[in-house]
């Protein structure tokens, strides 16, 4: 069965010591990754990785959390690294939950980004947290890719219909197998599933049973699993349907 985790950070410290053997153990196993940047550094490392092994692509972008220091020379460096086989723009968007840049910088590089996006003719990856949802939205009709994909959806962003009205596919991860998420589990039927992706934002958010460890993205085959048990469709469809979709978004053919 052949997965897709749509969003991982497998540049990220927790990986250093065996970085190696997990990546080679997803491709091993038919494991996709794209592995998202959130600032220049992890951007140029997501490209490297993606460069070094044909199962993971690589997405470049400024996380909102890192907006207040978005320059002219950011966007610049941000085109460049793009034009280096990117296949998505992000992460970015707005987190007003940690709010760790003033609102007005997270809204100045979002908008800057869909542009960059817009230009390159590539889908983004949007991070939103917090009371941002009507902001985000207004932004996203003002400069739509119109294409891309709304990351570690929950309950907290609301009904999808606006992101899906915009061309955007939702990102499910870990958290929809959390015993208190029922909320989120009741969105999930508002998702056609030729819009749906998974992911497991690793090292982040592992999914039940695997609480309070190392997320990586193997461990989305329990986000699969679970969609498959609330939407009562077999695992196999929710992995062939998100590995497809995420083909589509991302402009990936692979052939045989
Ligand atoms: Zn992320």
């Amino acid at each position: 069965m052949r997965l897709f985790d749509s969003h991982a950070h497998l540049d990220f410290p927790q990986f250093a010591p065996d970085q190696e053997r997990v990546v080679r153990e997803l491709e091993e196993k038919g494991v996709y990754v794209l592995n998202v940047g959130v600032d220049l550094g992890s951007s140029q490392a997501s490209l490297e990785l993606a460069r070094r092994h044909r199962n993971i692509f690589a997405a470049c972008g400024i996380h909102p959390h890192d907006a207040k220091d978005f320059s002219e020379d950011t966007l610049k460096e941000l085109a460049a690294l793009l034009d280096q086989g990117a296949v998505a723009v992000g992460e970015c968007g707005l987190d007003y939950y940690r709010d760790l840049s003033p609102r007005e910088d997270q809204r100045r590089a979002f908008q800057a980004q869909l542009e960059l996006a817009v230009e390159k003719g590539l889908p983004v990856i949007v991070h939103l947290r917090g009371e941002a949802r009507d902001e985000l939205l207004e932004i996203l009709r003002e400069v739509n890719p119109g294409k891309g994909v709304i990351h570690a959806f929950s309950a907290a962003h609301g009904h999808p219909r606006e992101f899906l009205d915009l061309g955007f596919y939702i990102g499910i991860g870990g958290p929809v197998t959390y015993k208190k998420n029922a909320a989120l589990r009741a969105l999930l039927r508002e998702i056609p599933l030729e819009r749906l992706l998974v992911e497991t934002d690793s090292p982040y958010l592992p999914p039940e049973p695997f609480r309070g460890r190392r997320n990586d993205p193997e461990k989305v085959r329990f986000v699969v699993e679970k969609i498959a048990e609330i939407l009562r469709v077999s695992p196999k469809k929710v992995a062939e349907a998100t590995f497809r979709n995420a083909c589509d978004l991302f402009g990936i053919s692979l052939g045989s």
